[in-house]
């Protein structure tokens, strides 16, 4: 399994062909601040469960089936739902687990934002771990721009190329799969963006071929991901969670204005791991549950003072003892 998974990882590596990707601060985790345990966390823009369904993604069906999933994860809590039902705002509860009158992004301007107040979880991961190795893969700019300014290794493919998202996902995904398999990393955010440009250009529904074909090709980076991990020579003591979800769903060709559409504010969540629960997740569950599932696996205490809004929903509950 171990050396199957290596090879592989080495094929995606020589087929990407990359080299020299380190031009941003690289990462030296070293004991004792660093946590016991590691977390990948996988962001799709943009895909309804529904097409998620009926899509063919033996990666996320492995995950699904090896962990605890729910295709009833909210975009919007009953709290606070006055934000637009795009991007800025999504990543922006997908990454602090709180809602946007706290983070203060309304829409894609990020006028109001206030991560200084409540920041990436990277952030609150470090706070604990000084130590600990973070790195960030995105094609939507404006993620790297404001939110994840913390991490130690940032890779972005800017707004500016000429690339299609399907090409920059690609990219992304060797990059990040080097980055697993030659670093030390304990928190890894990877985002890809094709799924939502092909629902905006072709529709936003589980009966749209092209929309399902960009769900599987992102389903394929997720198997390089996967491997990569279980080619680290210690990746069962490691003990990944791997936690897959997304911004928003989308009905037609749009997501905006949709409080009231189900289709565009239910979307899934996948918590995959030796900690995690297995089966069906029965309780609410809601985009702001990202991160604090992300720290209550890594072992960071929530604090009160951080004033989040998610739990660890998918969790096992004997790891669940700060909440
Ligand atoms: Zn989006």
């Amino acid at each position: 399994m171990v050396n199957s998974n290596a090879r592989i990882a080495g094929i995606v590596l020589a087929f990407w062909g990359v080299t020299d990707l380190w031009n941003q601060t690289e990462c030296h985790g070293s004991e004792p601040s660093v946590p016991t345990r590691r977390v990948l966390v996988i962001g799709i823009d943009g895909v309804r469960p529904d097409a998620l369904q009926n899509a063919n993604t033996p990666a996320i069906d492995h995950l699904i089936a090896a962990g605890a999933f729910t295709k009833n994860t909210k975009i919007l809590g009953n709290r606070y739902r006055e934000n637009e039902t795009i991007s800025g705002p999504g990543w922006s509860s997908f990454l602090t687990g709180v809602w946007a009158d706290k983070h203060g992004v309304h829409d894609n301007t990020f006028r109001g934002r206030n991560y200084d107040a409540y920041p990436h979880f990277f952030v609150y991961l470090k706070r604990k771990f000084p130590n600990a190795c973070t790195g960030s893969f995105v094609d939507w700019e404006p993620i790297d721009t404001y939110i994840v300014r913390a991490a130690d290794v940032r890779k972005v493919r800017p707004a500016s190329s000429k690339d299609s998202l399907e090409q920059k996902d690609k990219m992304l995904a060797g990059e990040a799969v080097q980055f697993l398999t030659q670093q030390n990393p304990h928190a890894v955010f990877v985002y890809f963006g094709q799924v939502d440009e092909v629902g905006h250009r072709d529709g936003f529904h589980p009966s749209v071929p092209s929309y399902l074909q960009a769900i599987q090709t992102v389903d394929v980076h997720i198997a390089s991901l996967i491997g990569a991990i279980q080619s680290r020579p210690d990746h069962v003591q490691e003990n990944w969670l791997i936690i897959i979800s997304t911004d928003h769903g989308g009905r037609g060709r749009k997501h905006r204005g949709g409080h009231d559409v189900p289709e565009i504010v239910t979307t899934f969540l996948v918590v995959s791991g030796k900690d995690s629960m297995k089966g069906e997740i029965e309780e609410p569950s809601y985009i702001v549950d990202v991160p604090v599932i992300a720290l209550t696996h890594l072992g960071v205490p929530i604090e009160g003072a951080w004033q989040l809004d998610g739990k660890a929903v998918g969790v096992r509950q004997e790891f669940r003892n700060n909440q």
